[in-house]
């Protein structure tokens, strides 16, 4: 039995199945969603807490490897669309 693959929140620390997770990478030196997308990602639960708490960590910058922008309008993902 398998779970897939596992990812850790980069707010709270939670380890949750990655479908699970939103996932950022970095594309130009700014924060973006992307489920797939090559690169390094960083990920967080989908909830706007984590999304915050990630932020005033630098936990995105951190795992990332480098300094990205985060557009504010990213709180987004957490408040619409994921029903
Ligand atoms: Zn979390």
């Amino acid at each position: 039995m398998s779970l897939g693959p596992v990812r850790t929140c980069a707010g709270c620390g939670r380890r949750a199945p990655k479908p699970d997770l939103q996932r950022f990478t970095a594309s130009g030196g700014e924060l973006s969603p992307s489920a797939s997308g090559p690169g390094r990602g960083v990920y967080t639960c989908r909830r706007l807490a984590c999304f915050e708490r990630a932020l005033a960590r630098r936990a995105f910058n951190r795992t990332l490897r480098q300094t990205v922008r985060v557009d504010p309008a990213l709180s987004r993902l957490y408040t619409e669309g994921y029903g």
